[in-house]
């Protein structure tokens, strides 16, 4: 079932996901309905009905259409792609031209968000997007269960109590937040990093695509983060897991974990995990026990 895709079970939560820069980044929690990028549109995502877009570069946009087509195909109810304003439109051009190509159009809903906006995903769990710093229109996502509390004012109240102050209009409960995941996307160094919602999430996903001493001018070129901008960036979050996604076919695994390792504390590394190093995960006991196994390493 998992194809070339490889496998991690982080606190519980399933992702599911293969990332080489330039190639193809796509990253799927299959519990949340929710799949970050779409890259080529491997047939394990597809039945995921809302695909959260963070920029339209190919390696993360090319199965757009893909998507859209096999759902229709297989009878999936139509899909959901959240992606920047700005690619609304040619988003939706390029499935007209699919469907004169075709000669019928395949059914989708395409959503604009601005950074800061929300969409409910389902009842008590949402996205909130955030900028990132692409160099293009670009956009984070923080997928967020949201928890309804009973204010601890009215703890000690019976349960036809309660209904009555709800009926008489009193908010009786507060919501309270807690981020599951946050996909920053392809990025440079950028504020977003000090939002909760990013800095506390469970697992944060976060490209690191340049290893080499000499590549910081090109990271900075192409607003991506050197092995040095992580090493400084994550000390300074919360997250209880760091998955890092997007290094280069360059960069051999190993070689990037001793680079990191030698960076950070070990009390930071522990909590790293590399997206393609699928050896990693099995470390992790699944959440599911019945849930296949890894999938052998990528080549790297
Ligand atoms: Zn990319
Ligand atoms: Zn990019």
């Amino acid at each position: 079932m998992a194809e070339r895709l490889v496998e991690h079970h982080l606190d519980g939560i399933q992702l599911l996901g293969h990332s080489v820069a330039g190639e193809e980044t796509v990253v799927s929690a299959p519990q949340l309905n929710v799949c970050f990028d779409i890259g080529k549109a491997p047939s394990s995502v597809l039945p995921i009905d809302h695909v959260l877009l963070s920029h339209g570069h190919m390696d993360h946009a090319a199965g757009v259409a893909y998507y859209f087509s096999q759902r229709n195909f297989v009878g999936n109810a139509p899909g959901t792609v959240l992606c920047p304003t700005s690619l609304v439109d040619p988003l939706r051009d390029l499935l007209r031209v699919w469907g004169r190509i075709e000669g019928h159009v395949s059914p989708g809903k395409v959503v604009g968000l601005s950074a800061g906006d929300e969409h409910e995903l389902r009842r008590g769990l949402i996205v909130r997007t955030f900028a990132t710093n692409h160099g293009c229109p670009s956009l984070g996502f923080s997928v967020i269960d949201v928890r309804q509390k009973l204010k601890a004012e009215f703890a000690d109240r019976t349960g036809p109590q309660l209904a009555e102050l709800k009926r008489q209009g009193v908010a009786i409960q507060y919501s309270q937040e807690v981020p599951l995941l946050s996909y920053c996307g392809d990025t440079a160094e950028g504020g977003f990093f000090e939002l909760e919602h990013v800095r506390r999430a469970t697992v944060l996903i976060l490209e690191c695509t340049f290893f080499e001493e000499d590549h910081v001018r090109r990271a900075r070129e192409g607003y991506h983060l050197h092995v040095r901008d992580v090493a400084r960036i994550l000390p300074r979050l919360e997250n209880r897991w760091f998955l890092l996604t997007h290094l280069s076919r360059r960069t051999a695994l190993r070689e990037a974990k001793r680079s990191l390792s030698r960076l950070v504390d070990a009390s930071v590394f522990e909590r790293v995990r590399f997206l393609m190093d699928a050896r990693r995960a099995a470390h992790e006991p699944p959440a599911d026990p019945g849930a296949p196994s890894p999938s052998p390493p990528a080549a790297s």
